[in-house]
């Protein structure tokens, strides 16, 4: 049964992109930007990249301690990406909403979809690449990985892409600056929508409408 937060807790953005769409700096530089913005930091099964510290890009664990998280419900959603598990969990994500802060998940489409179900509130996003080929050289940019290992993260992007119209706003990054500011537009907005808006003036509004004041 999906949740609907009290209009005084924080905002749940679900932020998916296809690998090297700039879906990471992009929020990056959201969250340097926003007050009141955090990011969501998810289990992963997978090993730490060149640079990843454990506990800031991700909790790194052992497949055993994910699969016994999954058995304990630890969860609100997980998925499985590239061979390797990811999961975001609970009472993290519980605290910061509960605090009045607002909170970023940067997931994939299956993690996305669990969230919509659990929590009717969520506001998604899709940040695409302007092309298949913008994304490809985006890929390659990184130096990092074979061409397999490309082609493999190609066809992922495709099928990633392939669920683009499950979320309500879509960002396309063509140009960094645009995209950001498209982003904090979303985050602008949704923070103003009218229910928020009332829990925050009540008082005001008590005031200016008698004692009934508004409804959220
Ligand atoms: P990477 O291994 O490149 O950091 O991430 C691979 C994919 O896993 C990305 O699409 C990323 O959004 C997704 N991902 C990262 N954390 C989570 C999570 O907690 N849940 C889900 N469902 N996907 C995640």
């Amino acid at each position: 049964m999906a949740e609907s937060p009290s209009a005084v807790s924080g905002i749940l953005f679900v932020v998916s992109a296809p690998s090297g769409a700039g879906k990471t700096s992009l929020v990056r530089a959201l969250l340097e930007v926003e007050q009141g913005l955090k990011l969501s930091v998810s289990y992963t099964t997978r090993a730490p990249r060149p640079g990843e510290v454990d506990g800031e890009h991700y909790h790194f664990v052992a497949g055993a301690t994910f699969e016994a998280m999954i058995a304990d419900g630890a969860f609100v959603e997980y998925a499985r990406v590239f061979d390797n598990a990811y999961g975001t969990a609970e009472p993290a994500l519980r605290e910061v909403l509960q605090r009045g802060d607002d909170l970023v998940l940067e997931i994939d489409w299956q993690g996305a979809r669990q969230v919509r179900e659990r929590f009717a509130d969520a506001v998604s996003i899709f940040v695409a690449p302007p092309s298949l080929a913008a994304l490809e050289q985006r890929l390659q940019g990184r130096g990092q990985d074979s061409d397999a290992v490309i082609a493999g993260r190609m066809a992922k992007a495709r099928d990633e892409l392939s669920h683009l119209d499950e979320y309500q706003y879509l960002v396309v990054n063509d140009d960094f600056d645009v995209a950001l500011a498209e982003l904090r537009a979303i985050v602008a907005a949704e923070r103003l929508r009218r229910p928020r808006q009332v829990a925050r003036y009540q008082r005001a509004l008590a005031e200016m409408l008698g004692p009934q004041g508004v409804e959220a």
